[in-house]
């Protein structure tokens, strides 16, 4: 890994150069929206928004008390209204829109509709998106930014539940992920903790097939050797510069 420890500024060296014929693969958490004003959630010693994880994110305790965890869900959908894309996200978009089409993948592991609003295409939400809702018994699955009560039901009668990937769950869309870590050329990874699996892995994954790993994060990777560049800062700084570089356009 390089020497980049230091805070970002416009004086650091790097990054490598990357063409639009570049296959790249971005996985961004939840420290690339944390400068909208959303909370991450290991910030915080391991608490989301003063929860532990499994008292809201888990089906066991959707099956326990599907009320107590609709007015957790509830809340964050309320949040997501009140707040904005930042720099980071509108930088990825400039960056999709550089790179040939089929070439750019972002992988996010954030429930948020931030990369969305900004006009990312090319998005692969794994863990779903709060501002969907399916059914616990028939197919039904909507968009819906509504206020929905601690309890709200389908038009079936069954129990609606949050489009979101608990704990113990798999992430949506993993054949494509595995496709698309096979042949990419750069895997970029912006404000994940790397604690979470199986998007960890993802990072073991491109190293095998070769690509060159870039961390963004203001604080150092968990698993050092993993990554080839390193740029210390908060998301909203760095990415804009980094892709401003690798575009050659200002962003
Ligand atoms: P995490 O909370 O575990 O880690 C956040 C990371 O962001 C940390 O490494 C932190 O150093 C970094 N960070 C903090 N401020 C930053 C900034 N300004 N710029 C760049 N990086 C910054 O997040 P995770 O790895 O995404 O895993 C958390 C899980 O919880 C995910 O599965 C996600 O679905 C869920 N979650 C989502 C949201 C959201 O959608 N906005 C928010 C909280 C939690
Ligand atoms: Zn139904």
């Amino acid at each position: 890994m390089n020497e980049l420890r230091d805070e970002f500024t416009d004086s650091t060296p790097g990054p490598f150069s990357l063409g639009a014929d570049t296959h790249v693969v971005i996985l961004t958490g939840a420290g690339i929206s944390a400068e909208s004003g959303l909370a991450t959630f290991r910030g915080q010693g391991g608490l989301w928004e003063g929860h532990r994880v499994e008292e809201v994110a888990s089906p066991r305790a959707f099956s326990r008390d599907p009320r107590c965890v609709w007015r957790f869900y509830n809340a964050r959908r309320t949040a997501l209204k009140a707040v904005e894309p930042n720099a980071a996200h509108r930088a990825l978009v400039s960056l999709e829109r550089y790179i040939k089409d089929g070439n750019f993948t972002l992988i996010t592991q954030n429930v948020d509709d931030l990369h969305q609003r900004a006009g990312s295409r090319n998005i692969l939400p794994m863990h779903g998106e709060l501002v969907k809702i399916r059914c616990t018994e028939c197919n039904h699955l909507e968009e819906n930014r509504d206020d929905l009560d601690d309890f709200p039901r389908c038009s079936c009668g069954a129990l609606l539940r949050p489009h979101i990937v608990w704990f113990g769950e798999m992430p949506f869309y993993m054949e494509t992920i595995a496709s698309r870590m096979r042949e990419l050329d750069v895997f970029i990874a912006i404000g994940t903790s790397g604690a979470v699996y199986p998007a960890a892995g993802l990072v073991e994954q491109a190293k095998r097939s070769g690509a060159r790993t870039v961390w963004i994060n203001p604080d150092e990777p968990p698993f050092e050797f993993s990554w080839d560049e390193f740029y210390r800062g908060p998301a909203a700084t760095v990415v804009p510069t980094l892709v401003s570089r690798w575009t050659g356009k200002s962003v």
